[in-house]
């Protein structure tokens, strides 16, 4: 207000309190008091609706309004102009009535004077003032109020309030969903009163009244709670004590949320690293051998261990080579004794197509089963029926033979008298990555490799597990775990069939490379060989050792004569007389160089040597080759040195083929067509 003045409009009739009050108000003038007075509450209203005035002097009883209905009119239009009613002395229930029609005050006519008036007045502007601020003020705390509620609702958490003894005192939405009711029912209630069945209720009394006694906030990081409807989740909650300003009283707060999700994304992410770890490990069994066998049985064992399951078995299409052609896939092979008529309508596609031949390979059964005979009757059912003719990449299985509609009764019957009743099965495929022969290679080695076209796969066999003393509903992740196994499995027998194929050529190289290309029996890098090994078993037995040279006579006129060609066959001829004729062991025939051969006789002495010297010298000559040039004779002949020795330890092999050589050279500068022994006994 300052130093403005004060605008009062009086509102009054009665021409004698209105001398009254213009008296008194022309001398509250100087009080910053200025005045305009009406009779009738029309021009009141019309002046109020022109203009502001701090406040109105209002009679009741006016020609155009009477009592209370005049301050409502007032307000109507002036609602935040402050009224000060005036009232006869007779009349001061209508005075109070006013003050709760809105009136700041009022003053009975009688006792009216000047101080008064002005006090009334300023004191009536005053409280209205106060009262607008509280108005605004509380709109503000309720405007305040509404949004932290919205924002508290809003939380997904569980968000509460209690008092001392337990009673929501604040609840969000959110949890007032949890036990299907409403924020507004919960008030004033405890835990046990929303939540009969709640157990933990008294526990929880106790805990969050320690908490308020000891001031200290809590955290449980998990905690069950069953909903209304009956069904546990799992909560987080942060519970603390609250204290209000200026205020003795202590409130808990609680902020509870629901892991449940969380949790189960958790453990269905650990399971999730522990199905992997698995595998890997399994995959790492597998991959540790080359050898088939041992691979397949490392599966079936490692499948039923980690699995928990009664039997593991894996099959595999039988593959028989076809004439020579190469292999041929079982699965295009009829398996004769099968019948082959459908059981069930969805089968008979299947069964129109025949079955291809099986074997088991390997097994994992419970302790005490009869392998065989279970095999046997297994292979008969209708179940492994269905194994044969798998999709690639298909995981199928039955979790209870009992009820499953798959089978027909007879069908069902028979697999149930196997004892099986869940079973889980996939294929096992076989990838190329097996290279087709190289060209350089040797014609012979290419039967060892498989011609199949890269990229291409077909059906290796298959993986079966069952279960037999109760049902099993097999999980995504068992059969997911199977299938994953069964592209490793398919790895692991890709590498040991492809080692085995390496193995075979190598063996058949290494044949190859301890042969004489010309005459094809063993040639000088095997006779070293040979020979090193003879001498040792000779040192270690203690036994006599011998050995022949020998050498074609004069075969360079042969060559000039006939050829080299010719020679060649010559040599040829020769070779295939000496290995017969040492056919005690033929492996032991030698072609030594150029036209020298030698034999080994193991466990042979000198008389024995020149006994097959003496027989050698005849087949050859038994061969009657012409050999016109020969100062021997018509006929090709040879030259044999035999040497014999009982072998001292530390001692090595050269010593006897240096007196065989002597013997050789005796044999040639005595005439040759003759052998020679290393102690001077000739055979002619
Ligand atoms: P000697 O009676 O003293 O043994 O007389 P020789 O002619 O047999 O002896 P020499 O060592 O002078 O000749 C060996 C001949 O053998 C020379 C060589 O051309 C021939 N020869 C060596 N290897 C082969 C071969 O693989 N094929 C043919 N056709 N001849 C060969
Ligand atoms: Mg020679
Ligand atoms: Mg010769």
């Amino acid at each position: 207000m300052g130093d403005s003045a004060i605008e009062v409009l009086v509102v009054e009739d009665n021409p004698t309190d209105a001398r009254l009050l213009e008296v008194m108000l022309t001398r509250l003038t100087a009080q910053g008091f200025r005045w305009r007075r009406v009779d009738r509450l029309s021009d009141a209203l019309t002046l109020l609706s022109q203009r502001h005035y701090d406040v109105v002097l209002l009679d009741l009883a006016l020609p155009d309004s009477y009592g209370l209905d005049t301050i409502r009119r007032v307000r109507s239009t002036a609602a935040d102009v402050p009224i000060v009613v005036l009232t006869g002395l007779d009349d001061e229930s209508t005075g109070l009535a006013s003050l709760r029609e809105g009136a700041q005050d009022y003053l009975l006519k009688d006792e009216l004077r000047p101080n008064l008036l002005s006090r009334a007045l300023r004191y009536a502007i005053e409280r209205q003032q106060i009262l607008d601020d509280l108005c605004q003020t509380s709109e503000a705390l309720q405007r305040q109020e509404s949004f932290l509620r919205a924002i508290v609702d809003a939380n997904p958490n569980f968000i509460f309030v209690k008092d001392e003894h337990g009673r929501f005192v604040l609840v969000n939405e959110a949890i007032a969903t949890f036990y299907n009711t409403t924020p507004a029912s919960m008030l004033g209630k405890t835990e046990a009163d929303i939540n009969p069945n709640f157990k933990q209720a008294e526990q929880f009394q106790r805990e969050e009244q320690t908490i308020l006694e000891t001031l200290q906030e809590k955290y449980i990081a998990q905690e069950p709670r069953r909903s209304s409807n009956g069904e546990v989740r799992w909560f987080q909650t942060i519970k603390k004590p609250l204290l209000l300003p200026n205020s003795s009283e202590r409130h808990l707060l609680g902020v509870v949320t629901d892991i449940t999700e969380r949790q189960r994304a958790e453990s269905l992410l650990w399971q999730q690293a522990e199905r992997e770890q698995l595998l890997s490990q399994v995959t790492h069994q597998i991959r540790r051998s080359l050898d088939l066998g041992q691979i397949l049985q490392t599966t079936v064992q490692t499948v039923r261990q980690v699995l928990g399951v009664d039997r593991t078995a894996i099959y595999r299409y039988v593959e028989l080579e076809a004439d020579g052609v190469g292999p041929k896939t079982a699965a295009q092979l009829i398996h004769s004794t099968q019948d082959c008529a459908p059981r069930q309508p969805h089968l008979r596609a299947r069964r129109t197509q025949p079955s291809p031949m099986t074997e088991l390979l390997a097994i994992d059964p419970n302790e005490g089963d009869d392998t065989a005979v279970w095999n046997a009757a297994f292979k008969k059912s209708a179940c492994f029926d269905r194994l044969l003719h798998l999709e690639p990449q298909e995981v199928w299985g039955i979790d209870d033979l009992t009820v499953d509609a798959y089978f027909d009764e007879s069908d069902r019957q028979a697999a149930l008298q196997l004892g099986v009743l869940a079973l889980l099965s996939t294929p096992i495929l076989h990838g190329e990555a097996i290279p087709k022969t190289p060209l350089s290679m040797d014609a012979s080695l290419a039967g060892v490799m498989v011609d199949r076209r890269p990229g291409e796969h077909h059906q290796w066999g298959f993986l079966v597990i069952s279960q037999h003393d109760r049902p099993h509903q097999w999980q995504p992740w068992e059969r997911e775990f199977l299938q994953q196994l069964s592209g490793q499995l398919a790895i692991a027998i890709q590498q040991a069939e492809l080692y085995r194929r390496l193995e075979m050529a190598n063996r058949k190289l290494e044949r190859l490379a301890t042969l004489d290309g010309l005459t094809g029996i063993s040639n000088r890098r095997s006779f070293d060989e040979a020979l090193a090994r003879e001498w040792q078993r000779a040192t270690r037995q203690q036994s006599s050792l011998a050995i022949l040279v020998g050498d074609i006579d004069s075969f360079k006129t042969y060559n000039d004569r006939y050829g080299h060609l010719a020679g060649d066959d010559c040599l040829r001829q020769v070779a295939r007389a000496i290995a017969q004729t040492a056919k005690r062991s033929s492996d032991l025939a030698f072609r030594y160089g150029g036209e020298e051969f030698a034999v080994i006789l193991p466990e042979t002495h000198l008389d024995g040597a020149m006994i097959v010297a003496s027989s050698i010298l005849e087949s050859i000559r038994e061969l009657q080759i012409p050999h016109a040039y020969s100062p021997v004779s018509p006929i090709v002949t040879i030259s044999l040195g035999a040497a014999s020795i009982i072998p001292r330890a530390n001692t090595d092999p050269s010593s006897l083929v240096a007196a065989a050589d002597l013997a050789l050279f005796e044999a040639k500068t005595r005439g040759r067509n003759r052998a020679c022994s290393a102690t001077g006994t000739t055979f002619a």
